[in-house]
């Protein structure tokens, strides 16, 4: 019999995590180059549009069918998603359409963990060195490359390393510049949506929220695609419902109008993304989507 301290070495050693690895760049290029599935061509996921400015210091840096903002600061600056492999190096080149540099990005941040919208999160890691922030649920996904559940399970991307853990309420700060991490699980475990202050160019103050997403998108709620999904849908538009914010950003174009709104910002309207009520018609169309696709589900047994 081994000896008990033998014992625990051994137990130790295989608790030891490694740490989490960030994908090569042999793989990151072979990503960046895959063919693209018919779900992001018919998303338009990755088809290039032109990067804006938002409001204050809030920039669109995404595709013409998912989003990248970056936000930026005097001392450097937040990514918000990735959206897919192939997509980082547009998002990169829109950053510097917009004057600025992926290497000042300091933060690198996620909504969710699905590919069309952390795909490109280890190119963009490798370029700017950036820390990259994520929930604790959507953590594992991030750093495997893959989710396992719902239809995105088998879509593997290239994995990143997860440098900070944020939790509900917590913030992060650059520059003068502060935002607010909300957990929002429902759509994936570790959904994460993300609030700040934004000035527009008549000096008013506003609040963005870049929210998560709420869709069930084809994923099995009977039963469950994750223990806890149903509550965590609901508990998360109740915590929504609440949120005051009257510039409502979010990650697919159809969600908010992205077209409609960037053909009025470039005709001059620099109010075009301030529409106050419209995150919270938003989430009452979401909630109302999920019991609809809820009680189907509880009917027909799937
Ligand atoms: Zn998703």
């Amino acid at each position: 019999m081994l000896p008990r301290v033998f014992l625990s070495l051994l137990f130790l050693l295989g608790c030891s995590t490694t740490p989490p690895r960030l994908a090569s760049d042999a793989e990151i290029a072979a990503a960046e180059a895959a063919p693209l599935s018919e779900y992001a061509i018919n998303g338009r996921w990755n088809e290039p549009f032109e990067p804006f400015n938002v409001i204050g210091n809030i920039y669109y840096v995404g595709t013409a069918g998912v989003s990248s903002f970056l936000i930026t600061t005097p001392q450097g600056h937040f990514l918000l998603d990735g959206i897919l492999p192939q997509s980082a190096p547009q998002i990169i080149s829109n950053i510097a359409a917009l004057g600025f540099d992926v290497r000042d990005v300091r933060y690198l941040l996620n909504s969710h963990a699905h590919i069309d919208h952390a795909g490109g999160l280890a190119g963009l890691q490798r370029a700017s060195g950036a820390t990259l922030v994520a929930s604790a649920a959507d953590k594992p996904v991030l750093e495997a490359g893959d989710i396992g559940y719902g239809p995105s399970a088998g879509m593997a991307f290239p994995p990143v390393r997860v440098d900070r853990v944020i939790g509900d309420g917590e913030s992060l700060s650059l520059g003068g510049v502060t935002l607010t991490a909300h957990l929002t699980p429902g759509h994936t475990a570790g959904c994460t949506s993300w609030s700040m202050p934004a000035v527009g160019a008549d000096g008013a103050r506003h609040t963005a929220f870049f929210h998560c997403s709420a869709t069930v998108a084809g994923q099995a709620l009977v039963p469950e695609s994750y223990p806890g999904m149903v509550e965590a849908f609901r508990a998360t538009f109740a915590v929504v419902r609440r949120i005051e914010a009257d510039v409502f950003l979010a990650n697919h174009d159809n969600f908010f109008a992205l077209q409609e709104k960037h053909a009025r910002r470039r005709a001059g309207d620099a109010n075009a993304f301030v529409v106050p009520g419209e995150l919270r018609s938003f989430n009452a169309r979401m909630e109302a989507a999920f019991e609809e696709e809820l009680a189907r589900q509880v009917e027909t047994g799937r």
